[in-house]
């Protein structure tokens, strides 16, 4: 499995937690950022590769129109080879898309959609400096199911300012009652150059404490899986047969391939970032510059940390004897104190080759990746 990821770097406004390589008030680059996108995809040396999923991500893709992502799209799949049944994802903010801009992506070729929801509370919403209210949510899902799209996620997260175990189950409530294909519910994190991170600095952000943060966990587990949900991620759950294939990749640590600003690759067992900022992203492409900005082989028992560090986010584990083969290396040998150590703390379970975390290692996954990584 291999994977093309699209970065499309501009949104309407800065959410007060993000950390991610988006832009407000950047409209006058929207043009020339397009024109370079086409040209860093059509300078590719990956031309007529083969991947199975692609995936619009941002920032805030539909911030541009769909004729224009639907032309992106399109020009993907005449340089690459991208079959017809490939999961083709856009991420789509509910306060910036319209029924017929829905019908442009489906009619494009784009077969799922993931709403960056967060909350269903106006009040949370507004805290998190998002554009949209409970009511888009709700229209954009009809719209998004009237176009002829049959694989929505909503993306939620908890732990929020003041947020209260009910507010939490309510949200989720309201999420599930939409009945999305898939739901991605993330804990906030608090980074570094946010809003968010500042304020908390100051003492100045109540966030729930840590036996609530695990509480509101244990409740997405349940009423998703009331629901129907499988979890087969910490953080993702999807009815059977939704999983979302482009994440599979990452988890897998298979190849991706990344354009636009920020944007990561992996491919060969190299892995490299492009520049950042949209205006020296532009810049570079129309100077027909080099577009990394730091790149890093990734091999031996570095790669084997990853991967296993990726792995064991899901819950079918990872099989220690298929990583021999892929890596030709001892894998089980050399981590067998560690992997004693992880399964007498019961944060790791092993059934034969596969190791996957249990239910209490699912709230300890950063320690026991660094246990690899140190071995
Ligand atoms: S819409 Fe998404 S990418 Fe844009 S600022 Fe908000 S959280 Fe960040």
């Amino acid at each position: 499995m291999q994977g093309i990821y699209i970065h499309i770097p501009f949104c309407h406004r800065k959410c007060g937690y993000c950390d991610f390589n988006s832009y407000a008030r950047l409209d006058a680059l929207v043009a020339p950022f397009v024109d370079a996108l086409h040209r860093e995809i059509e300078q590719s040396p990956y031309a007529g590769a083969h991947f199975d999923t692609v995936f619009f991500g941002g920032g805030t893709p539909t911030y541009l129109d769909g004729a224009t992502l639907a032309g992106i799209l399109e020009h993907l799949t005449r340089r690459f080879a991208i079959p017809s049944d490939a999961e083709i994802t856009c991420e789509a903010n509910p306060g910036s898309v319209s029924l017929e801009q829905l019908r442009t992506l489906r009619q494009a070729g784009f077969n799922r959609l993931s709403f960056g929801v967060q909350s269903f509370h106006p009040d949370e919403l507004r805290r998190m400096e998002r554009i949209h209210t409970p009511e888009e949510v709700v229209q954009s899902v009809a719209w998004a199911r009237a176009a002829g799209f049959t694989n929505l996620n909503l993306d939620l997260i908890f732990a929020l300012p003041q947020q209260t175990l009910e507010r939490w189950a309510a949200s989720l409530q309201q999420a599930i009652a939409l009945q999305p294909e898939h739901l991605s519910l993330y804990a906030l994190m608090l980074e570094p150059n946010t809003r968010f991170y500042h304020l908390y600095q100051k003492g100045k952000l109540r966030l729930p404490d840590d036996e609530t943060q695990v509480a509101m966990y244990r409740l997405a587990q349940q009423r998703t899986a009331q629901a129907g949900y499988q979890q087969y991620e910490i953080s993702n759950y999807a009815l059977p047969g939704y999983e979302c294939q482009h994440n599979l990749v990452y988890w897998r640590n298979a190849p991706y391939l990344g354009f636009g600003p920020g944007a990561v690759s992996y491919m060969e067992g190299r892995r490299w970032t492009n520049i950042k900022h949209p205006r020296e992203y532009i810049r570079r492409v129309q100077a027909g510059e080099p577009l990394e900005l730091e790149w890093e082989r990734l091999t031996g028992w570095d790669a084997v940390a990853e991967t296993l560090m990726l792995g064991l986010r899901m819950r079918a584990g990872v099989d220690l004897a298929v990583l021999e083969t892929r890596f030709g290396l001892p894998i089980r040998a050399h981590y067998a104190p560690v992997l004693g150590q992880l399964t007498q703390r019961d944060w790791l379970e092993r059934d034969g080759d596969i190791i996957r975390l249990t239910d209490k290692g699912l709230l300890w996954h950063s320690e026991v990746a660094l246990a690899f990584f140190e071995k």
